[in-house]
């Protein structure tokens, strides 16, 4: 089951960090704050923008081999759960997402000659019918950087421990013989959507953040939730938050199907193909760690709202605790 998909990234996106006393990866962030670049917007305000090879879902859904063609509408409905999955409701921790994703059909999407190549024109991320030379399921998605500091989605300005992401071009395999499942390309779509918002794959070795990994006990140790421990303020910093080295192989292990493992896509019995919601506690606890929200959904039937200040009141607790 974990050989029908694969997929790579030609850059690792989760740069190593190099001020002394930071323990975690800076990584590479779209800006919260308004940035332009040659006059076109390339930052989260307004929602990061995206356009499709082609201008528009039919002329995009044609590039590519079906086992059965989809129609139009459920092709559109593929492709924006694939964006859905990242702006969701983390279930466990009852974070929001602090960015969107708004669709630009009409601008026409900029890339260069081959898979896996990129340029700063088009949308924020152009999504491209590109033929890898081989015929598996797979997406390389490429990134250009700013080498700047951001302005964190929690209002931290000038924040050094991070890069702005300047542009993405991301790539879907269309040689004739990669035949897609909808299941699949959506799959394939929501990891390289990983990849565009600053996720590393977590299968290349290197560095993997973590709050209690344990080669010993992998499944419980690499499934539970650590969102609500990365600090908004300070995400490289955050307390109880480590930078871990994991074999590849850990990520074979039965229970551990990770959306961000690029061989097989976290696809398993706990994260089947059909999941419309693939991210697991790992993955979203990396687009808090990108992107961190100060706004948490209360539980069903609970009055209480998590504002800023509680938020920071909590975290001091924590460090106390610690
Ligand atoms: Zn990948």
């Amino acid at each position: 089951m974990h050989a029908i998909l694969r997929t790579s990234a030609a850059f690792l996106l989760i740069g190593t960090n190099a001020s002394a006393g930071v323990t975690l990866p800076a990584g590479q962030r779209w800006d919260a704050e308004s940035r332009t670049f040659n006059g076109e917007d390339r930052s989260l305000v307004g929602g990061i923008s995206f356009s499709v090879e082609g201008g528009s879902y039919a002329a995009f859904r044609d590039q590519f081999s079906w086992i059965s063609t989809p129609s139009v509408g459920d092709f559109q409905s593929a492709v924006e759960s694939a964006f859905a999955a990242w702006t969701t409701v983390d279930p466990t921790s009852g974070l929001a997402s602090a960015f969107s994703f708004t669709p630009s059909l009409s601008t026409s999407v900029v890339t260069g000659p081959s898979f896996g190549t990129v340029r700063f024109e088009g949308a924020e991320i152009d999504i491209v019918a590109s033929d890898a030379g081989t015929n598996g399921l797979l997406g390389l998605t490429t990134v250009l950087g700013f080498g700047v500091p951001v302005t964190l989605t929690s209002g931290v300005a000038n924040y050094t421990q991070s890069a702005a992401i300047q542009a993405v071009d991301l790539h879907i395999n269309n040689n004739p013989g990669a035949v897609y499942s909808l299941n699949a390309f959506r799959r394939v779509l929501t990891h390289e959507l990983g990849h565009a918002i600053g996720l590393g794959d977590v299968d290349q070795g290197g560095q993997f953040i973590d709050d209690n990994y344990d080669s010993s006990s992998p499944v419980s140790t690499l499934n539970n939730s650590w969102a609500g421990l990365v600090d908004p303020l300070d995400p490289a910093n955050s307390i109880g938050l480590n930078n871990y080295s994991i074999s590849p192989s850990i990520f074979a292990t039965t229970g551990i199907d990770l959306l961000m493992e690029s061989n097989g896509l976290g696809v398993g019995a706990s994260n089947p193909l059909s999941n419309l919601f693939p991210l697991t506690n790992d993955e979203y606890g990396m687009r808090q760690y990108l992107y961190p929200s100060l706004v948490a959904v209360p539980e069903p039937g609970s009055s209480v709202i998590l504002g800023l200040t509680l938020l920071l009141g909590n975290l001091r607790m924590r460090r106390k605790r610690t």
